[in-house]
């Protein structure tokens, strides 16, 4: 079979060696926006196709047969692609996303559906621990009574104004240095997604140890497609997309 893995995600890469390692065609797509990225197995495209039409010429033209999204759970425009070109170029979409993560039973995360409502939730003089990536930053750098400390993968497309500090970090990270972290720089609010996954878990098992309240953006709701959320459920998908 010919894949197209929509990717970006630990679990996409997973995905393509797995695929390739049976003997199936594997294309994986990557936005492009993390430079040196860890590249899977099988073949690599990197850019956006330019919208959902565009997908779906992509995957008539290279005559795929299966396309198999893996893109983060916040991707919403990409899922939402992935939905509309799959339909246009009549295969089936699997759609694989990882498990959320849990609110643990002696702890209450405060939710919220937006970023706005979470900036705006803030009170003053909050010490923010800010991982929600760098499109959300404004937001909440708009609460100019508050300071932030942003942690993103790649280093920041502008400087950040007085109130706010800056490191880069790529996972995993481990709950020891996360809680050194939120202790240097007196962390009072974690705000994040709702990501899943073990390798940026460990913020959160450090804001319950120093009592951090953790505000917790909900993933966002998605057009609907046929979702698995382990690798095995994933493959075993595709393999019975054959047979359909
Ligand atoms: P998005 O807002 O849903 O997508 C914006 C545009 O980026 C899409 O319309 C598409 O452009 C292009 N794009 C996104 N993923 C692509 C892929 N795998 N291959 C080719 N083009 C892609 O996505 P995003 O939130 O910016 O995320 C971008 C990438 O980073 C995704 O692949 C995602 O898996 C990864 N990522 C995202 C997050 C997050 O929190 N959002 C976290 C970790 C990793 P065209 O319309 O031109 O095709």
């Amino acid at each position: 079979m010919k894949i197209l893995i929509l990717g970006g995600t630990e679990e996409a890469r997973e995905l393509a060696g797995r695929l390739v390692a049976m003997g199936h065609e594997v294309v994986t797509s990557l936005a492009g926006r993390t430079s040196e990225p860890l590249m899977p197995a099988g073949k690599v495209r990197i850019g956006g196709f330019g919208g959902a039409e565009a997908l779906g010429t992509f995957l008539r033209r290279e005559k795929f047969d299966r396309v198999l999204d893996a893109t983060h759970p916040y991707a919403v425009q990409m899922h939402t692609n992935a939905v509309l070109g799959a339909e246009m170029a009549n295969l089936r979409l699997v759609r694989f996303l990882r498990q959320p993560w849990q609110e643990p039973p002696d702890v209450s995360w405060v939710q919220f559906t937006s970023d706005e409502t979470a900036a705006e939730t803030l009170p003053q003089d909050a010490h923010v621990f800010l991982t929600v990536g760098q499109k959300q930053l404004a937001t909440y750098l708009e609460r100019r009574d508050c300071r932030f400390l942003v942690r993103s993968i790649e280093p920041l497309e502008r400087p950040l104004p007085g109130h706010a500090t800056h490191i880069v970090g790529r996972p995993p990270f481990y709950p020891g240095g996360e809680a050194e972290l939120m202790e240097r720089f007196g962390i009072t609010h974690l705000v994040t997604k709702n990501s899943g996954g073990v390798q940026t878990e460990a913020k959160l098992q450090a804001a319950q140890q120093r009592g951090i309240e953790v505000y917790m953006i909900l993933r966002p709701e998605l057009a609907p497609a046929y979702e698995v959320h382990t690798v095995g459920q994933a493959i075993a998908a595709l393999r019975l997309a054959i047979a359909a």
